[in-house]
């Protein structure tokens, strides 16, 4: 029992990709979060969590599954009583879902009760977490947001935001947290805003949440964002803002636009459908392809190829047709099975791409598998030509900042050239979006080199943190004299 656990444990990948949410001071605090965390699905499917304060009670729900398998269910929710609450949704590919890992972690500390939901990754959380347990620190998790935990909890300083301001000044990559003690919420982002956090308004009660489709949801009105670098702690007295770091460019998560955000939400000041469908017609202009019709592969190529067929004048059409029922191919840990899911999700619609010279457009290649299957989908329902567009440049580096992409031998960019590829997935063409064409998309004149204005290190290998784990052996986490005993 006790060796299965820690197989387990050192199965657990430490790239998750979240959603985070929080309300304070409303009666209906965790049924908002619920609602909140709905709306946020899109970034974890693997589990979810809301932890309710309730005048110094505390109280945690940690699920697997998708938010509306739980926190729908009424003895779940009567159990989260209390007028603030946060909660997170987790996704992770691989290794075996595991409860201990499901936020918000929660702990009791000399400070009280404190609980954390955190989006993005911790690029230092191993090197802290080694150092944490020579000096004693017992882990739960093999998270990387419980060093944060254990750095607030021995903390030397006396009041609690100094505490956490020692705890977020320690820790490296990005973070998009929420948490909460009783009486405060807290909001804090990485000094380069890596990933998105913003303040909404419902009724009167703060609102956290990573996306304002979040606050679309529950009629929330969205009141700003958490600047980078900002820590701000929400109580009875307001909203107070905090510095915590020394100031720099910020650097935003431009694969948030490509792919990770939901198309009606607004982050870091854009609308992501709008700059999705800029991507398309920059694509356009580009990578022009003598075609028919341009069809998306949905869901995600969508927007962009809408903005590719408008700026090429040509007609979009659905010639691949989504199964709703299943989650994202990626989901699947195995290749075999990965290979199946393709199938599961699309289908060709005959009627469009039969004897079509067809402009295929999807947000990214990543692995190669998607593309691969669906251009022989295309091909075998009868189109004439496939010349295949990407939203985005050659994924090539592995993201550490909380997006779950593969190691980088297994992208299939960092491989081969777009010839090799394109020969590869068997297309008559294929072209990808410059880096400066996505930084147009994205409102700018094109990436300063010098000084880039987004975060696109899974297009150029340029991490903008340092990556102080990179080469440390990943820790067992230590288990508690209960679970050792079973
Ligand atoms: P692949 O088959 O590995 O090339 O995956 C490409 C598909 O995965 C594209 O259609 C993307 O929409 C999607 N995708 C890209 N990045 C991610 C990610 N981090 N998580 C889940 N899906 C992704």
């Amino acid at each position: 029992m006790a060796t299965r656990l820690i197989d387990r444990l050192e199965d657990d990948r430490f790239h998750d990709e979240c959603g985070v949410f929080g309300v304070f001071r409303n009666s209906g605090a965790s049924a908002l979060v619920a609602l909140g965390l709905h709306a946020l699905q899109h970034r974890g499917q693997e589990a979810a969590g809301i932890v309710a304060a309730d005048r110094g009670r505390f109280r945690v729900e940690r699920h697997l599954g998708l938010v509306s398998d739980s926190f729908t269910r009424p003895e779940v929710m009567e159990r989260l009583k209390g007028s603030a609450a946060i909660g997170h949704t987790r996704y992770s590919t691989t290794g075996e879902p595991a409860l201990h890992n499901v936020q918000p972690l929660f702990a009791e500390t000399a400070m009280g009760g404190f609980a954390v939901a955190h989006n993005g990754n911790l690029t230092n959380a191993q090197t802290l977490r080694l150092k944490l347990r020579e000096s004693g620190s017992i882990f739960q998790s093999t998270s990387d947001t419980e060093v944060l935990i254990h750095l607030l909890a021995t903390s030397t300083k006396s009041s609690f935001i100094e505490r956490f301001v020692d705890a977020i000044r320690q820790v490296e990559g990005a973070f998009a947290l929420v948490a909460l003690t009783d009486g405060m919420m807290v909001g804090c982002r990485d000094a380069l805003g890596i990933r998105p956090l913003l303040i909404g308004d419902f009724e009167g009660s703060f609102v956290l949440a990573s996306e304002t489709c979040a606050l679309d949801i529950i009629g929330a009105r969205y009141v700003r964002d958490v600047e980078p670098g900002e820590l701000v702690i929400i109580s009875d007295d307001g909203l107070q803002s905090f510095r915590p770091f020394p100031p720099v460019p910020s650097r935003f998560c431009v694969f948030e636009y490509v792919y990770f955000a939901r198309p009606d939400s607004s982050v870091a000041g854009r609308n992501v459908y709008d700059v999705r469908t800029r991507i398309g017609a920059e694509l356009a202009r580009e990578a022009p392809a003598p075609a028919d019709v341009v069809v998306p592969v949905p869901d995600s190529g969508t927007p962009a190829a809408i903005g590719y067929a408008q700026a090429s004048a040509l007609p979009f059409e659905l010639g691949i047709i989504r199964n709703h029922y299943v989650g994202r191919t990626f989901i699947e840990p195995s290749d075999q099975i990965r290979h199946m899911g393709v199938k599961l999700k699309h289908n060709a619609n005959k009627a469009v791409l039969a004897g079509k010279r067809v402009v295929l457009v999807d947000d990214s290649i990543v692995r190669g598998t998607t593309s691969l299957k669906i251009v022989e989908m295309v091909r075998d329902a009868g189109a004439a030509e496939v010349h295949m567009r990407i939203a985005s440049p050659p994924t090539t580096d592995s993201c550490f900042y909380g997006v779950d992409t593969p190691e980088k031998s297994k992208l299939i960019a960092s491989r081969m050239s777009v010839e090799e590829l394109a020969r590869y997935i068997k297309v008559d063409s294929l072209a990808f979006l410059s880096i400066d064409g996505l930084y147009r998309a994205a409102g700018e004149q094109r990436r300063n080199s010098d000084s880039p204005q987004y975060c696109d290190a899974c297009f150029t290998g340029e991490y903008p943190t340092p990556l102080t784990d990179r080469g440390v052996r990943r820790p067992v986490a230590q288990l508690s004299f209960l679970e050792n005993a079973g």
